[in-house]
Order: structure tokens, then sequence, then C-alpha cells
């Protein structure tokens, strides 16, 4: 029989990093895309912002997103992935996500910037006359405004390392304004910037042999916007060898040990191990004259790596959602953050996730709802609008019902109170607002103040996002997890828990297991133990804090019972 690790249940804090050495000047090292998208640049940056971290040293990590789009809530997941919330409630792209899990670190809005929201404020200050009647340009205003920010996320942070990823691959029009911030921060201070650039060396079948050409090409390219490549990072099917590096050093005017291999791995979590490999961090203190230890401090990584391969167990979990395809392709990036959760606290139990997508669509008709026996917990993301909706309802339905343990997060909360309401509470013409507006008994609805602003078209305005505090029932599941009287989880919706039907669906056997401090909104949804083996629901986020050092403890408390109801 295996055994499950022991839930750890220290209480959630962000990791201390060292405070910055009053001498030291901060550095800035800037990761550019060469060849292609889709190669990983966003864990490259990620690993080699924890390299650099296990070097005692605070690191601080931006991401610029070449599109006009303000922030990523606009944006659909499928066509870019997850949009993940920091705790200031700005929606960004999902590498901010990644940053926040390697570094274990919580970052603040000014380190995610867009071109539309960098336009917005130059555009914004001239219509406040902050550029005292000159000409306000596209250069050099734009790439001036790009390095204020960067210079502020540095001093906020109080960083060593500032470190920022460019989005796009080098060569586009789009991203040209950030190579020319880049330019001019060189020239000012040549000393305290690296330039970082992740390419991709492809082994074409018909030959077999790695091709450095097109790395060659998208370095001139970069030169051409008057910037230069001091470490490139070779991404690639395979490492690259030496004859290679030293090929790239000469047409590439890097050195052969500033060319650092990359393959393709299983776990990503293995990147920041092969970076130190080929010496990626001595290389980068050495350009950015910081000193080197060569006692890194990558401990706690390297047990973290060790844990995910030394499993005793399989726990299987099926998440269901409607975002799961585009055309042909199953698309995981969309609920990357909540995969991600639940390996760690399966991980940190000594077990091996097996997840499966499955689309609420193929519920519909209820005829493959016995599939679900084969799972160990279901988990019902959050999600947006009418499609795929009576599936996850007859999901929920089933998990709840088969004690089948469930976590839903935000629309898989509010979807469980929906059934609850239609199958327990028996309430004819009932719905959420989002789907039914008209329905008679909407038992999750808008809160009157956001009405107000529905009602003028400001959408955005009417989201709840980023950090609130909740107040968590004693003698609860949710208590039992978070082992806290008040806990504070990012948001991202628009819809609360009808406080109407509150009283009625507690009287039913529901337990509103948190809410806001003035009790006026349902945080957390549960069944009590002794009727199901685990049923939560959060209107919150919590995969959005869920880092590989520090599991959340909701998820460690659901893979924990759905491995122990197995
Ligand atoms: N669509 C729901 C709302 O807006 C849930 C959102 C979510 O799951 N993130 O309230």
């Amino acid at each position: 029989m295996t055994t499950v690790r022991k839930p750890s249940s220290k209480k959630i804090t962000t990791k201390t990093t060292p405070k910055k050495s009053a001498k030291q000047t901060t550095k800035y090292i800037f990761i550019v895309g060469g060849v292609m998208s889709g190669v990983g640049k966003g864990i490259a940056s990620s690993s080699i912002a924890t390299v650099l971290q296990a070097q005692n040293l605070k690191v601080t990590a931006m991401k610029i997103d070449p599109y006009i789009n303000v922030d990523a809530g606009t944006m659909n997941p499928t066509e870019h992935g997850e949009c993940f919330v920091l705790e200031s409630g700005l929606e960004t792209d999902q590498d901010m996500g990644n940053y926040e899990r390697f570094l274990n670190i919580d970052l603040p809005a000014i380190n995610y910037m867009t071109t539309g929201s960098v336009y917005q404020t130059v555009i914004k200050k001239e219509r406040n006359l902050e550029y005292k009647g000159r000409n306000v340009e596209v250069v050099p205003d734009i790439p001036l405004e790009v390095i204020r920010r960067i210079k502020e996320a540095g001093a906020l942070a109080g960083a060593d390392i500032v470190q920022v990823e460019v989005g796009g691959t080098v060569g586009e029009y789009q991203n040209i304004l950030f190579l020319e911030a880049i330019r001019m921060m060189k020239s000012e201070t040549p000393e305290d910037i690296a330039v970082v650039m992740v390419s991709y060396l492809p082994v074409p079948g018909s030959i077999g042999e790695m091709k450095t050409k097109p790395t060659q090409t998208a370095v001139r390219s970069l030169n051409s916007a008057g910037v230069f490549a001091d470490v490139i990072i070779a991404r690639g099917p395979v490492a690259v060898d030496q004859k290679r590096k030293d090929k790239i050093a000469t047409f590439c005017n890097v050195k052969p040990e500033h060319v650092i291999s990359a393959p393709d791995v299983s776990s990503i979590y293995d990147i920041p191990l092969n970076f130190e490999r080929d010496n990626l961090s001595r290389q980068l203190c050495s350009l950015l004259h910081l000193p080197y230890k060569e006692k890194a401090d990558l401990r706690a990584w390297k047990k973290f790596v060790t844990s995910t391969k030394t499993t005793k167990g399989v726990v299987k979990i099926a998440v269901v959602g409607k975002y799961f395809s585009s055309g042909d392709f199953v698309l995981s990036d969309v609920y990357l953050s909540v995969l991600e959760a639940i390996k760690y606290s399966a991980y940190s139990l000594g077990l091996k996730p097996e997840i499966t997508y499955r689309s609420s669509l193929d519920f519909e008709d209820g005829s493959k709802l016995t599939d679900l026996k084969k799972y160990d917990g279901i988990l019902v993301p959050g999600g947006f609008g009418k499609t795929g909706v009576e599936g996850k309802l007859n999901v929920i339905k089933y998990a709840r019902t088969h004690k089948i343990p469930y976590l839903g997060i935000c629309y898989g909360m509010q979807l469980a109170v929906l059934e609850y309401a239609r199958s327990v509470l028996k309430l004819k013409s009932v719905s959420t607002e989002e789907i039914d507006p008209k329905a008679e008994h909407l038992v999750i609805g808008i809160m009157p103040d956001q009405r107000e602003k529905l009602a003028k078209s400001e959408m955005g305005g009417t989201m709840r996002l980023g950090a609130y505090q909740a107040n968590v029932k004693p003698k609860t599941q949710a208590s039992a997890a978070y082992k806290a009287a008040t806990i504070t989880e990012r948001h991202r919706h628009r819809y609360e828990v009808n406080p109407e039907y509150v009283d009625d669906l507690e009287a039913a056997g529901l337990v509103f297991s948190a809410t806001s401090p003035d009790g006026r909104l349902m945080e957390m949804v549960e069944l009590p133990k002794e009727n199901h083996p685990f049923f939560v629901g959060t209107q919150f986020h919590p995969e959005l804090t869920a880092r590989p050092l520090r599991p959340h403890p909701l998820f460690t408390a659901f893979i924990k019972a759905s491995f122990e109801s197995k």
C-alpha cells in the first residue's frame, strides 16, 4: 500500500529573497527570441531568473507583450493561452505565472507591459501637457516610457537584477521599439546590461544534422536594430555540440562559453539545472560584473525536481473544461496554472499526477458520465459563457452523488451552487445571470453596485480582479486545508452567489465555508465531510498562487482526498 506524504501545514508565505546590497547598481538582462516563437522562451527566462536567484541575488522578472491590447484580459484563451492575474488584479500573460512559480515571489503590475499600455501612458501624459508642448515622437518617447517602467520595476523590487523578456521574435515589426529601448539602455550603461537570445537550432529530418544558419540570420537581424547578443540559449531537439557552439561563437559574435545548450526535456523543472551544467549563472555574473558564488543555493529546487521523479503512487484527475481544442490541436496551455497546481500538490504527497482533459461538451447528453468512474478526482476550472455548461452541471452532479472528490474553481463553484439549487432545492427556472438572466431564480448574479457599471457597458469595471481577503469558517474542509482563519486569494469574475439564496441553500445542506470579511460575498462552498469525501468550490482562483516550492494547501487537500478515496 502506498503511503501518502503528509501535506505540509505551513502557512502560505512568499519567499523573502535577499535584500539588494546598498552599493550595487541594478543590472538588467534582456531576453529576446530568435528564429521562431513557441520554443519555450518564457520557461527559459524563468529558468535564467531561477539560477540567478540561487546566486543569492534579488531578481525580479518582467514581460513585454508586443500587442495593442492594453492587458491580456480581453484576449481569447484559445489564442493566447491562460490569462494570469497578478495580486494587483492586472490580467497578464502566462509567462508572469511562470516567473512567479519558478521564483516563488509575487510580482507587481509594473512588471508587465504591452505596446498598448505603453502608448496609453504616453498619450495620457501628452494630454496632461507633461511633455511641455514639444513634439511627442514614437522614438524616443515610446522607448523612454519602456525604460522608465523597467527602472521603476527595479527600484520597487530593490532588485540586483531586472530580467526583461521581450515577446515575439527579432526581425518582427512589432517589437522593434522594445529593441530600441535595449539599445538606448546599453549605450547609457553598457556594463549593466546583458542581452540573451533564445534561439532555435533545427535538425531537419532529411539531413539529420543540427543547423546554425537560422540563428546566424536572427543575430544579424538583432544587430541591425543596434542590439548585440551576449549569450545565446541554443534551443533544439538535442543538445548543441562543441563544434556548433564554436560555429555560433564565430558567426554570432559571442564567446563559445556563452552558447548555452537547451535541448528538449521531458520536464521543464530540469531546465534551471541543465543551464547550470553549461555554467549559465557564472557567465551572466561575469558579464554583469557581479560576484559569483561557486555554491549556488539550488537545494530546494533540486529537492522539488527529485520529488517529481520519485513518486510512489498515481492519482488520476480529470479536468473538465471547454477550452481544450483549436482545430485538431489540444490546448493544454489554457488551464496551465491549474495543471501546475495539481502537479505540485501531487508531488508533495509523493504521487504522480495523471491528468486527463475532458471537454464538457462530451457530457452534455449524459451518455458518457460513467467514464468519470475512472478518475480519482474531478476538477472544473474557471470559465465564461454558455458553451458546455450543461455538460459541466452533469459532471458536477455525478461527482456529488457518486462521492468522487470534486474541486470547482470560480465557474466550477458557481455551477456547483446552481446544480445544488436545481437538484436539491428543486427550484424550477433557476440559472446564473450569465447564462439565463430571465430565469426566475438567479442563484448566481450581479451585485447591485456592479449592475450600474454593466448598464453603461463598462464590462471591464465589473470584474472582481486580484487579491481579496476572506474569512474561513472553523471546522470545515476549508479550514482543515488552510489551517488559517483568514486567507487572501486572487479573483477574476463578474458574478457572485446571490445572498438571497444563501439561507435556503444552507438549510438544504450546502456549507458556505469562507466569505468576504463583511460576510456579503460567498468565497467558498462545500459539502460536510460526513456527506462527501471532498466537495469544495472556490469563487477565487487558488491555482494562481500554487508554486513548486509552495504547493497550494487546498489543491493538496483535494489531491489527498482523491487518492484516499480511490
Ligand atoms: N463566468 C464567471 C463569472 O464571470 C466565472 C468566471 C471564472 O470562472 N473565472 O463570474
